[in-house]
């Protein structure tokens, strides 16, 4: 700290977490750039902070052997339950280095962490959208879990609460379905998540998750938490 900062209040900008514990999972911090603005992301207003760690990479994102150099550092100092891609941004938007970070935990290619640790992404579920292609596939044996933040069964609240960059706003939801539907045949768990709140249909939301083959989660906004 700089002379005289602790009398200006000043606050010294923290290093960027590329992991970071919460629960009983290690989550990573894989990138910042997101192919949605989701009207509900707490990015903004708790200043790319997560609960005491700076998420912010400044475009300075990790290669996946720093991650997994990370991860067996973690493991070292106390093991945990999962590895969950997260963080400030949409981890398949780099989904070579997101498969190449799960091979290596699912190839033995990462001890001390063990082969059967859970992989879980969690995804707005726009990566076909984004690569053209049907990526699934390419993650089977290798994630074990997909969350996918869906939200809503009607495409046109899809639109105004996932707030879509142009490119995908008019597929997008087709998209996140199919995307799904596919991890639901092909992946161990499919998941499709909701912000609870007056304005979803809950019902109708089951109904879709449902026939998509995915389990529902409801969860509550986080702007209802204490920022930290
Ligand atoms: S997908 Fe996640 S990081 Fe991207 S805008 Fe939505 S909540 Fe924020």
């Amino acid at each position: 700290m700089e002379a005289g900062a602790e009398r200006f209040n000043y606050m010294e900008p923290t290093t960027p977490s590329i992991v970071y514990r919460y629960h009983k999972g290690l989550y990573v911090n894989l990138t910042n750039r997101c192919p949605t603005a989701c009207v509900f992301c707490v990015k903004n207003a708790w200043k790319m902070d997560y609960r005491g760690s700076n998420l912010n990479l400044a475009g300075a994102e990790p290669s996946p052997a720093e991650v997994i150099a990370l991860a067996k550092a973690e493991w070292a100092a106390a093991p945990f339950e999962e590895l969950v891609f997260c963080g400030y941004g949409e981890p398949t938007m780099r989904l070579e280095a997101l498969l190449a970070c799960a091979r290596m935990v699912k190839t033995g290619r990462a001890e001390p962490l063990p082969r059967t640790l859970r992989v879980r992404l969690n995804t707005n579920g726009l990566a076909n959208a984004v690569w053209g292609r049907n990526v699934v596939p390419e993650m089977k044996g290798l994630i074990d879990s997909v969350h996918v933040s869906l939200n809503t069964a009607d495409p046109a609240q899809w639109l105004e609460l996932m707030r879509p960059l142009d490119p995908w706003a008019s597929t997008g939801f087709e998209k996140v379905k199919e995307f799904i539907r596919e991890a639901s045949m092909l992946l161990p768990e499919a998941v499709a998540s909701a912000v609870e709140g007056p304005a979803l249909d809950s019902a109708k939301f089951r109904e879709l998750a449902e026939k998509l083959g995915a389990e529902v989660r409801l969860r509550p906004r986080l702007e209802s938490e204490e920022p930290r």
